[in-house]
């Protein structure tokens, strides 16, 4: 595919991802509508998300004025160039910010100017993936940032929490990182939890979980009985949307792990928000597919 044709594709996956809910998450969310008793603000705040959802669809305008940081996930053919892709990523962001889809959202640290168009340092933030297969792949997500500012790493054992290294000390850290998160990262969220690695594979591998589908089941039964777990009783917290008090406070919660190294334990939760957003393109030959 010629770099001007794929910019245009990846500039309709950024619209979007940054314009429409994943149908997974819509559903959860008007779940928690049904949920919740008639004349509570639990209610009207998941009414007033179910509107900004129909909005957003319909008008192609951003689903939150936070667009996040853009976190992509593309899978090549071993052996493509990928210098090129790199560049028709960058182009559709700019493009993208121009057509107010993105908010400008990338700031340097020392002289606090923003870049105006997403692109800075770090920014955006793209791991490539060789694979056997013919096709490539793009994922992306806009992680927004007051849900990113609730994602926390914990270090078992913990003293305050009084967890030790295993999976009932994770269950202390999940719930932990949830009640502190109350009334802020815009509840109901998504608790995406990466047990094990490093500092860094750790909140890695709980970014990738955010990519899963709310109802899927994880592979893994001991991890699917502790996803359920938590999710039931992180609903017991009764912290609810926005924190107004309710019966949904978490919309799922998703378990990912890595082989750890014997003197470290870390339990890593990226947090994020009911506005869930991500997207993904499959290209195949001269065939484009999206879904979100
Ligand atoms: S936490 Fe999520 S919903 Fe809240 S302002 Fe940020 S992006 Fe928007």
């Amino acid at each position: 595919m010629d770099p001007k044709t794929l910019q245009t594709n990846l500039l309709e996956l950024i619209r979007r991802s940054s314009t429409d809910m994943p149908p997974d998450i819509e559903v959860a969310i008007r779940a928690g509508y049904r949920r919740e008793e008639k004349g509570t603000p639990a209610k009207s705040v998941f009414k007033s998300m179910l509107d900004s959802i129909e909005l957003s669809r319909r008008k192609s305008i951003a689903l939150c004025q936070d667009t996040g940081s853009l976190v992509w996930n593309i899978y090549y053919p071993d052996g493509s160039e990928i210098l090129p892709v790199t560049k028709a990523i960058e182009n559709a962001i700019a493009e993208a910010t121009d057509k107010t889809w993105l908010r400008p959202n990338a700031v340097d640290i020392v002289t606090g100017k923003n870049s105006g168009n997403n692109l800075g340092a770090g920014s955006p933030i793209l791991h490539f993936h060789p694979w056997k297969k013919k096709n490539w792949e793009f994922s992306m997500m806009n992680k927004g940032g007051g849900c990113e500012n609730c994602g926390i790493q914990y270090k078992l054992p913990d003293s305050r929490l009084g967890a030790g290294r295993d999976l009932d000390g994770v269950y202390k850290c999940v719930l932990d990182a949830v009640f502190q998160a109350q009334g802020k990262g815009c509840a109901p969220g998504i608790p995406c939890v990466g047990i094990g690695g490093n500092r860094d594979s750790g909140m890695e591998c709980a970014k990738n979980q955010i990519y899963r589908k709310l109802d899927d089941i994880n592979p893994d039964q001991i991890l699917a009985k502790l996803e359920k777990k938590l999710y039931q009783d992180c609903n017991k917290l009764g912290i609810g949307p926005m924190g107004y008090g309710g019966k949904t406070t978490v919309l799922g919660v998703k378990i990912g792990t890595l082989h750890r190294l014997p003197a470290c334990y870390f339990v890593s939760i990226a947090y994020m928000c009911w506005s869930d957003r991500r997207g993904n393109m499959t290209i195949s030959g001269n065939k484009v597919t999206y879904s979100n």
